[in-house]
Parts: C-alpha cells; sequence; structure tokens
C-alpha cells in the first residue's frame, strides 16, 4: 500500500483536517508540583494542539486573592484543527485530568489554562471570549507571551503584546531561572 493511499474510504485524504488556526493559550499553576503540572498540560495539548512555541517559565505573585502560593506561569503558540469551542472543551478536559476542581476568578488551583487569541477571531459567549477579556491587564499573561511573539497583535485594540508590556518585564513576573517546563 502507497503511503499515499487513504486509510479509509470513508476519510479520504483530501478531506482530512488541517491545522489552519493559529493559537496562543496561557497557563498558570499554583498548587501542587506546579512544574510538573505545566509539562502534564503541555504534553496533553499536545493532542489537539500542534504547540510551535513555549516561553520561559515566569514565577508571578498572586493578584486578586492574596493569601496562595505563588504561580509559575508560561505561554505557548501552536496550531488547531479544532473551533475555538472546542478548543475549550480539551483544555476544560485537561485542567479537570490535572486536578483541578472548582474555584473562584484567581484562586489557588494545580493548573488553569486560557485561551488568549485564535486566529484574529473577536467573540463573545456564555463560555468563551477571544480575546481572553483580562489578558491585557495581567502581566503574567503579557510577559511570557510577549517573550514568544512580541509582534502578536490583540485583535480587538490593535495593540502588540511588547506595547501592551511597556517593551519591560514587570517586577512581578520575572522570568524563572530556568527555560521550559
Ligand atoms: P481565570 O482564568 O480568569 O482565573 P477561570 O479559569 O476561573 O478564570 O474561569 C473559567 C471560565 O472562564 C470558564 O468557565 C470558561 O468558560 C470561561 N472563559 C471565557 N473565556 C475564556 C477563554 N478565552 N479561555 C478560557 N476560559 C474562558
Ligand atoms: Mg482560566
Amino acid at each position: 500500500m502507497s503511503l499515499d493511499t487513504p486509510i479509509s474510504p470513508l476519510f479520504p485524504a483530501s478531506k482530512a483536517p488541517t491545522a489552519t488556526h493559529i493559537v496562543y493559550l496561557a497557563l498558570g499553576s499554583n498548587l501542587g508540583d506546579r512544574r510538573g503540572n505545566l509539562a502534564a498540560a503541555l504534553q496533553q495539548l499536545r493532542e489537539v494542539i500542534t504547540i510551535e512555541t513555549v516561553s520561559s517559565v515566569y514565577e508571578t505573585e498572586p493578584i486578586g486573592y492574596l493569601e496562595q502560593p505563588r504561580f509559575l506561569n508560561i505561554a505557548c503558540c501552536g496550531k488547531t484543527w479544532l473551533s475555538a469551542q472546542e478548543l475549550l472543551h480539551s483544555t476544560q478536559a485537561i485542567e479537570v485530568a490535572i486536578g483541578r476542581q472548582p474555584t473562584f476568578r484567581n484562586g489557588p488551583r494545580p493548573i488553569d489554562i486560557d485561551i488568549l487569541l485564535y486566529d484574529d477571531l473577536h467573540m463573545q459567549d456564555n463560555q468563551l471570549t477571544i480575546p481572553h477579556p483580562r489578558m491585557a491587564e495581567r502581566a503574567f499573561v503579557l510577559a511570557p507571551l510577549a517573550e514568544i511573539s512580541p509582534n502578536v497583535v490583540n485583535p480587538v485594540n490593535g495593540q502588540t503584546a511588547a506595547s501592551l508590556t511597556g517593551g519591560r518585564y514587570p517586577l512581578s513576573a520575572q522570568p524563572a531561572h530556568h527555560t521550559g517546563p
């Protein structure tokens, strides 16, 4: 059988899904084995996203609710064939698989996966807002995002990640000593 032969006549090669959507995600962890949780999430994300770039690991102070451990944060980008809603379902399933319990916004969690950007999509429904509505105010998102893609543009405000960070890392989001989880 030639390598070009479709596996099944029901699923011809010409109709195979193609990875066409460029996505940027932010991941954070402040419970348990934080670095291990980030690594496990990345590994599971690779089932649905061809991950192309992963930032350094940033240790950041909690915001909003301060009586909790520091976070480790990363950003990554890649390509996926999933719709934005399908991607959210996948990221939420990964959060649960890594042990996330229902909590409150900015609360402690073994893993948080936020969809920052999906192509130049701008959408809002009950489950999903893209671009992520709080990304522009979160140094722990902007610093790793600007590291991996300084020129990526938020389609709502037209600003690049680098311009939103002010061109420098805020004190609350210094790169960790080692790269990549
Ligand atoms: P935060 O990440 O701001 O701390 P949570 O992770 O607790 O907040 O919020 C989870 C909720 O946010 C989910 O119910 C999900 O439906 C919703 N949500 C809306 N937009 C997004 C997005 N772009 N990425 C991830 N979750 C989103
Ligand atoms: Mg979240």
